[in-house]
């Protein structure tokens, strides 16, 4: 356990900091579907750790892998100068994209991710000569990470209200979150796909002509796991293409076989211009995230005056560690068969969550994917504090899962069998049960 001192030094991100300190809870080493603390005990992880760690922990593949990378190449510059594993890497996620995009631009994070993808939008829109397209439209309930675009596009208040008012010219579509209508729906739910129309409603108020692009998870996670209703993407790609608006997914959470295919834009059938990822990409081993582009917008780039085409970057972009870990992910993901895997455990899993219908307090279950959630009536006066009763408890007593407000989300490891779905629910039903 960290000491006075230790605990007061660290200032912790996305963390209650008084409350946690007062009771840490501290993981020490991980392997597979578990994690376990400093006394050895096990703690199964029901959210692969931050939806970063499809192919569980510690996958010796990867770990081989980051060992060989470390001891040939350290780092090498970014600038004007590559190194074998990135091109190759680059390669590689084309192809694992089925080649719906045609190139990938490295980041260490998913808010990196978000915040180089609304630069390439629009320094794209310039390129083309349509520089007066700057205006972004996000989506109530959005999380796209805490750079200042990501920010700024979000759409979750919690994220935003300490900070002012962020980009200007940025406008939200509305959230797709119905339990009145959509409550308990297994898979996608029906209602809700005309909301996707309020984008005319936001051409009409603007003109397309001022409009860059529109950013969204293709389903949400950190607000609380809210799923697209059927054919709401698909609606929202149309009046984008009619508009020469361009569409972003990001898939941050969903990329990397959350929904049981490479991305969620297999899974929904729809492929915007760019998508921004991250977590999986390396299986969380090394930091990294990548937008994949298409390839107009990277070729419009291209024909610019000679020069550095996009003045963007990192220092760590593309970094030899993260190359050698995203390699051995793919690596993993094809070898052992992954994807199917995680697909054939889907309807156990549904089934698994549904079974908490009708326990104390619970509202909603709703499930796509490999991800799940359960909603909890707050209570009265004290919103999440329901939920994080249920998530201090299920740590102490051995499972890990996340909390948003009073939503419990789950998104184990890809790897998980039918018992550790009989373990999580079973625990879950278990406390859920006590709070009666
Ligand atoms: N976008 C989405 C959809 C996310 O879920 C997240 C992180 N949960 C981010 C962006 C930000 O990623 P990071 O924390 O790696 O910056």
């Amino acid at each position: 356990m960290p000491d006075k001192q230790q605990l007061d030094a660290y200032w912790m991100p996305f963390t209650a900091n008084r409350d946690y300190k007062a009771a840490p809870r501290i993981v020490a080493s991980a392997s597979g579907m578990y994690y376990h603390d400093q006394s050895g005990r096990q703690i199964l992880d029901g959210t692969a750790g931050l939806w970063c760690v499809p192919l569980g922990h510690s996958h010796p593949v990867i770990v081989r892998a980051v060992q060989k990378a470390i001891a040939t190449l350290d780092y090498a510059p970014a600038f004007q100068m590559g190194h074998p594993a990135a091109f190759e890497l680059a390669a590689e996620l084309v192809e694992y994209s089925g080649r719906r995009f045609g190139q990938v631009f490295y980041t260490n994070s998913g808010s990196e991710a978000v915040d180089t993808a609304l630069k390439m939008v629009l320094a794209y829109h310039r390129a083309r000569g349509e520089g007066q397209r700057t205006r972004f439209i996000g989506r109530e309930r959005g999380y796209h990470g805490v750079g200042f675009g990501g920010m700024s596009v979000g759409g979750l208040s919690a994220n935003r209200k300490q900070f002012g008012n962020l980009l200007g010219g940025v406008d939200y579509l509305p959230h797709t979150h119905n339990l009145e209508k959509n409550a308990f729906s297994r898979g996608l739910p029906e209602y809700g796909a005309h909301l996707a129309d309020e984008l005319e409603r936001l051409v009409t108020l603007h003109d397309a002509s001022t409009i860059a692009a529109v950013i969204v998870e293709p389903l949400s996670g950190s607000a609380g796991v809210i799923l697209p209703p059927k054919h709401y993407l698909q609606r929202l790609r149309e009046l984008c293409d009619k508009h020469g608006i361009l569409l972003i997914f990001d898939e941050v959470i969903t990329g990397f076989g959350r929904m049981a295919t490479p991305f969620a834009c297999d899974y929904f059938g729809v492929t915007p211009d760019l998508m921004t990822t991250a977590k999986g990409l390396t299986n969380g081993v090394v930091p990294m995230g990548a937008v994949f582009s298409k390839p107009a917008i990277y070729d419009t780039l291209m024909q610019g005056p000679a020069g550095i085409e996009l003045f963007h970057g990192y220092t760590y972009s593309g970094h030899p560690l993260a190359c050698a870990a995203g390699l051995a992910a793919l690596r993993v993901f094809k070898e052992e068969k992954v994807l199917e895997h995680a697909q054939s455990m889907t309807a156990y899993w549904e089934d698994g969550l549904h079974s908490l219908k009708g326990l104390p307090y619970v509202i909603d279950l709703r499930n796509a994917g490999l991800i799940g959630a359960i909603e909890l009536e707050s209570l009265p006066g004290k919103p999440g504090a329901r939920a994080m009763e249920v998530y201090k408890t299920a740590f102490a007593e051995g499972v890990l899962i996340r909390t948003t407000g009073d939503i419990i989300a789950l998104s184990p490891p890809l790897i998980l069998e039918k018992q550790h779905i009989d373990e999580l629910f079973g625990k879950l039903r278990e406390i859920l049960k006590r709070n009666a």
